[in-house]
């Protein structure tokens, strides 16, 4: 049976009567995320604009845990849902712009691949690695999403965010504190957009670039499985996907979930996985390459929620 929370929708309703955006009570995750797995979210809030979103941070009670989601490309939603509020941002945050000096600026909800093509057309260089990249840019700020030799750190100039007290920051490049895959602004801050310096470029070359892309992944990617993408962390000196298949993990299956035989740092979901067989084929993995290799594999996709 598919858990549920107590809904506290109404008692939210009445604290924020100002509110635009919807607030849903025990709203699946699942349709949310590529696994296709998970739980419900215990209110689902999709704000309408950067200052809708302050409004209910500002009224929210402390004790109410906060969590935002993008599209759900680097994300296992465990069966026993979130409790709290999980954020979605949408239309008010989904504005593309061209400014002066080879700079675009994107809302959070703004798909990576939605600002590559901008960027293309406007004959900005130096951001056509968003297009492999199949998230928004909320998601590519905090992951420090990146491939191809680029990443997210490498063309950013500020991002903007609320945090849980509703106050609105800009965060230069530095303040961002990136690593590998890693950003060091409050676990708490909601990022609503991102600006970025590329440099002239010609149209065509660029298109060109984005075009190697596509084919690049669709020939090493399972792109069309219900993935995660990359599951662990490179560790220092390795590829994570040599070091599972050295412990002979490849196509590993629990339950519905599968190692990819594509691309061993993949999970998939077969069909009629759980978000528990997915986390224990992934922890069955980490166990395994530590055995054969030494070598702790620490998660890159992110686990939110309860198990079932
Ligand atoms: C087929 C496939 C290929 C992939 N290839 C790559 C790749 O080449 N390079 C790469 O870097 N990644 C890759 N990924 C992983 C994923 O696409 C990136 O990590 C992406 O940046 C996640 O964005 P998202 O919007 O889907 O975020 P989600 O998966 O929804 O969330 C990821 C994390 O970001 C946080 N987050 C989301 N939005 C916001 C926001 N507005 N403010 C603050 N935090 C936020 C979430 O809380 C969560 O912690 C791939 C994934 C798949 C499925």
């Amino acid at each position: 049976m598919a858990s549920s929370f107590p809904d506290i929708v109404p008692e939210l309703q009445a604290r924020t009567p100002q509110l635009r955006g919807r607030l849903l009570a025990n709203q699946s995750l699942a349709e949310l995320t590529w696994f296709r797995v998970g739980g419900p979210a215990q209110v689902l809030f999709m704000p309408e604009d950067e200052a809708d979103l302050a409004y209910l941070l500002a009224q929210l009670p402390a004790e109410i845990p906060v969590i935002v989601i993008g599209l759900g490309s680097n994300l296992i939603v465990r069966d026993g849902g979130v409790a709290g509020i999980v954020i979605r941002l949408g239309r008010g945050f989904s504005e593309v712009k061209i400014e002066p000096g080879w700079r675009v600026r994107a809302g959070a909800a703004v798909p990576d691949v939605k600002v590559a093509r901008a960027a293309q057309e406007a004959g900005i260089s130096g951001l056509s690695f968003l297009r492999g990249i199949p998230g928004a840019i909320g998601g590519a700020l905090r992951m420090n999403g990146g491939a191809y030799g680029r990443e997210t750190k490498d063309a950013l100039i500020e991002a903007r965010g609320v945090d849980r007290q509703a106050r609105t920051r800009v965060f230069a490049n530095a303040e961002m504190h990136y690593a590998y895959r890693h950003c060091g602004v409050a676990e708490d801050v909601i990022f609503t957009q991102a600006l970025f310096q590329g440099a002239a470029g010609d149209p065509a070359v660029i298109a060109a670039e984005m075009d190697k892309i596509t084919e690049s992944r669709e020939a090493t990617q399972p792109i069309k499985s219900r993935t995660g993408g990359s599951t662990f962390k490179n560790p220092p000196g390795h590829k994570a996907w040599q070091l599972i298949d050295a412990a002979g993990c490849r196509g590993l299956t629990v339950g519905g979930a599968q190692v990819s035989e594509m691309h061993c740092n993949f999970l998939i979901n077969l069909g009629g996985a759980s978000a528990a067989d997915i986390e224990t084929l992934g922890e069955t993995v980490r166990r395994r390459v530590k055995e054969s290799s030494g070598i702790d594999l620490e998660w890159e996709i992110k686990r939110i929620g309860i198990p079932g």
